[in-house]
């Protein structure tokens, strides 16, 4: 248990830093994020302003005039940077959104950003989250429900719901082709459990451990931060809960949440 506080204090001390670390990030990405979309717009008239001087080069009739601006175009190769400005443009602003979920889910370490405590049906948090992740979900998984009724649990609900959509999205992205994902939640009384199951990849016992330390990934860059395991972990803990996963390779993959209805966050600031 020694070497178990010790990891836990790694992993708060990581997640401290983490969140500091997104804090500063958070600004110079607003106005990136802004400037691309303005950028996006000014190329747009500039392009709009090329086009109306051919066209008055059309008109003007001075075919040699013509002619030089032509080869001035091809020289500096205008039609190709037209299109390549689309790309670089779009590319960009596609790596900010991505940078911003990294944020995001970075700042989920710390309690800056947290909503409010609140009393409420996890049920209902599983569907409410279901439906973000839709798009994600929807060419790779069919959706199997199996809901108890459950009674209220004190929490914050933001944080859970962001532990679900990880734990989803993690399963969508282990199954190859086209699999099934159940959702199964439990009344235990004093506790509640939410059953996350797929039929995908599975994970090597080797990796069993890792899966909660921030930035393990066996994702190819881009598609995985490592953060989603080691970020659920800390919210599921921080509520006084617990979350265990079970996994054969080739088979699939369960992630089990419990969480004691009476929720210690609140005493706990
Ligand atoms: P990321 O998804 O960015 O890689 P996570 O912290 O969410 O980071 O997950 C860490 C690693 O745990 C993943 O890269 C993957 O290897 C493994 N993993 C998590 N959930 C699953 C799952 N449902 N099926 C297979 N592997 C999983
Ligand atoms: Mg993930």
């Amino acid at each position: 248990s020694q070497s178990q506080i010790l990891q836990q204090e790694k992993m708060a001390s990581i997640g401290q830093l983490a969140a500091g670390v997104a804090h500063e990030i958070n600004n110079p990405m607003g106005f990136i994020t802004s400037n691309l979309g303005t950028l996006a717009r000014y190329q747009q008239k500039l392009f709009e302003y090329q086009q109306t001087l051919e066209n008055f080069l059309d008109e003007a009739g001075n075919e040699a005039i013509k002619q030089r601006a032509f080869e001035q175009r091809k020289k500096l190769k205008i039609d190709y940077l037209r299109d390549d400005i689309d790309d670089l443009l779009s590319e960009s602003k596609e790596g900010a959104e991505r940078v911003r979920d990294i944020v995001q889910n970075l700042k989920g370490f710390s309690r800056v950003d947290q909503a409010e405590y609140a009393n409420v049906d996890l049920n209902d948090c599983l569907d409410k989250t279901l439906s973000i992740a839709a798009n994600e979900i929807k060419y790779k998984a069919q959706v199997e429900k199996d809901y108890g009724a459950l009674p209220l649990i004190s929490c914050f609900p933001q944080q859970l719901n962001q532990v679900f959509l990880n734990l989803l999205v993690n399963a969508a992205q282990a199954i190859e082709g086209k699999g099934v994902i159940c959702i199964s939640t439990h009344d235990l009384g004093e506790w509640v459990q939410i059953d996350i199951t797929d039929n995908g990849s599975g994970i090597p016992a080797e990796n069993l451990e890792k899966i909660f330390e921030p930035f393990f990934t066996t994702k190819e860059v881009g598609k995985g931060t490592g953060l989603g395991m080691s970020i659920s972990y800390e919210i599921i803990q921080k509520h006084g809960g617990d979350i265990q996963v079970a996994s054969e390779v080739g088979q699939g993959t369960t992630f089990s949440i419990t969480l004691p209805v009476i929720g210690k966050g609140e005493s706990n600031g």
